[in-house]
């Protein structure tokens, strides 16, 4: 099972909606609908999405006080914000990026070029979900095929430890603490305890077989991934 990326869309308009949702679903995300400011709020309360698309004008509290408010709490501040605006002035555009949106849609859009806002953003966000192939020593990872390799052997990983995997083919030789990992990797983890970190690890190490050498133990420290196994 693989992670689609979690898109909030903050739209009051149906059509444009569902227009947007079909195309988010149909390229591999994950569009929830809502649309209103408290609705949206919930769903961030709830679930923290990966990228918030936010309409400018709404009912009741605008985009641009939403995204204020949103960049300035501690547990929505990290996620992409872009705004979605019928207004082409400058100054509305530049008013939206000073509140901490992250870019800008002028309305009407083409779906093509949302979707390459949308992974520009997650790219420079989040590379860990922008996609593409990442390989240390004899061990590589395709984000676009969720595939695993091992000297060439496909190996089956479950989608915490794939995620995990990813971190640290991205961030290699390097050791992490079991708190960044969980900052990184479940980018979430309000409710999770760090021996949660361990038990992913060991899952990790037995998926990838004789592979699993390659993520040591640093003792006192954390985890980390190295192409130069002892041993
Ligand atoms: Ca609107």
């Amino acid at each position: 099972m693989k992670h689609l990326p979690r898109i909030l869309v903050v739209e009051d308009e149906p059509a444009i909606a569902e227009l947007i949702s079909v195309n988010l679903r149909h390229n591999g995300f994950q569009p929830i609908w809502v649309m209103d400011a408290e609705t949206a709020q919930r769903e961030i309360d709830d679930i923290l999405p990966d990228v918030i698309l936010l309409d400018w004008m709404l009912p009741g509290e605008s985009g641009l006080t939403l995204a204020r408010r949103w960049r300035q709490s501690a547990r929505s501040k990290g996620v992409p914000i872009l705004m979605l605006t019928a207004r082409g002035e400058e100054a509305d555009r530049v008013a939206g990026l000073e509140t901490g949106a992250d870019d800008y849609i002028v309305k009407p859009f083409s779906p093509r070029e949302l979707l390459a806002r949308i992974r520009a953003v997650l790219r420079r966000r989040a590379p860990e979900q922008a996609g593409g192939v990442v390989q240390v020593g004899d061990l590589s990872l395709d984000a676009d095929t969720w595939r695993v390799t091992y000297q060439g052997q496909a190996l089956k990983v479950g989608p915490t430890e794939f995620k995990l995997l990813q971190y640290l083919l991205r961030h290699p030789e390097r050791v992490h603490s079991r708190g960044t990992l969980l900052d990184k990797v479940w980018g979430d983890h309000v409710y999770i305890e760090e021996r949660t970190v361990d038990v992913h690890v060991k899952r990790l190490r037995e998926a990838l077989g004789e592979g699993g050498r390659m993520i040591e133990t640093v003792r006192g420290a954390g985890y980390r991934l190295t192409a130069q196994v002892q041993g």
